[in-house]
């Protein structure tokens, strides 16, 4: 768990000036559904993607994501409301790449409607806010920061090729023991399905996170 308080511990009810509630993100979707890949696949979970990224990977599958100017900035306590009204427990921020960000407002928005907070990131910037799991998926087009592993409790590797192997090893390195460790197919790449199985069977520390949610066709 990642927890960042002083703001929290110098003002309840206010961060940098402004009421929580009232502060805007950049939100391209928001929705109820079910987690689709990794650790917490299968559970059901209220999405936040949030807007802008600079990490641009060409393979990306939300590219709309990346010009935060497209989308529109909403309110908070409007983002959080419809997450509460869900009946979600969980929900997941994720982007984009959703630390270009200050997530304190949002996270301990979501928290205080007792909400547990999941965030998928690349890493490109670091922390913010109150995080119950920190989902690692480094990127080589940008490099995560080092500051970020210790708070890992999940790194999900996407993977095309063997240099990828490789890239999920050396981020494996920095990781504490707890992390759970996983390769995920990229799903335009059915070749990469077999390099999985071959490479987890003889290196067992690894798993395999799939994106069960586009067999399921849910978003
Ligand atoms: Fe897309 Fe994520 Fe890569 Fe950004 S970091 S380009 S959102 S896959």
């Amino acid at each position: 768990m990642y927890s960042r308080t002083e703001d929290r511990d110098q003002n309840p009810k206010t961060v940098q000036g402004e009421e929580p509630e009232s502060i805007r993100y950049p939100l391209m979707e928001d929705f109820y559904t079910i987690q689709g890949e990794g650790f917490h696949a299968g559970r059901a979970a209220y999405f936040i993607r949030l807007a802008g990224c600079d990490v641009q990977c060409w393979w990306c599958d939300v590219k709309d994501s990346w010009d935060e100017e497209k989308h529109p900035k909403v309110a908070t306590g409007d983002i959080v409301g419809r997450a509460a009204a869900s009946g979600a427990r969980i929900a997941v921020i994720t982007g984009g790449e959703p630390l270009l960000h200050d997530l304190l407002p949002l996270t301990l928005a979501l928290k205080e409607r007792g909400l547990q907070v999941h965030i998928e990131t690349s890493g490109s910037s670091p922390l913010s806010g109150h995080l119950d799991w920190v989902t690692l998926s480094p990127k080589r087009f940008k490099q995560p920061l080092d500051e970020v592993f210790p708070y890992v409790d999940e790194m999900k590797v996407v993977v095309l090729k063997n240099k990828d192997l490789e890239w999920a090893e050396k981020n494996a390195l920095k990781c504490p023991e707890h992390t759970h460790l996983l390769l995920q197919p990229e799903w335009e790449t059915p070749s990469s399905v077999e390099l999985i199985i071959n490479y987890v069977k003889e290196n067992p520390q690894w798993g395999i996170s799939l994106q069960t949610h586009k067999f399921m066709n849910i978003p």
